[in-house]
């Protein structure tokens, strides 16, 4: 299951369930629009892989796996 994530792990913009902007990459690191083409150039910092459209997650699924707030980006 997919974890949904309630911002970008690069900026920290607000990624709502279903909204448009939100990527991620194949181990579901989450980014949004702007992060994904120009900061990260479409390639994940965290794992190196490539970004596809976050699917929206259906209401009832969201009650029973509700947004996580745990950070993925390494720290440096
Ligand atoms: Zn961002
Ligand atoms: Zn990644």
């Amino acid at each position: 299951m997919l974890e949904l994530r309630p911002d970008c792990e690069t900026c920290d913009n607000d990624l709502p369930n279903g909204g448009p902007d939100a990527f991620v990459c194949t181990f579901e690191c989450t980014f949004c629009a702007d992060c994904t083409s120009n900061t990260h150039q479409d390639i994940c910092p965290n794992c190196g892989g490539n970004f596809v459209l976050r699917p929206t997650r259906q209401a009832s699924l969201l009650e029973k796996f509700p947004p996580s707030t745990k950070r993925v980006l390494k720290k440096t």
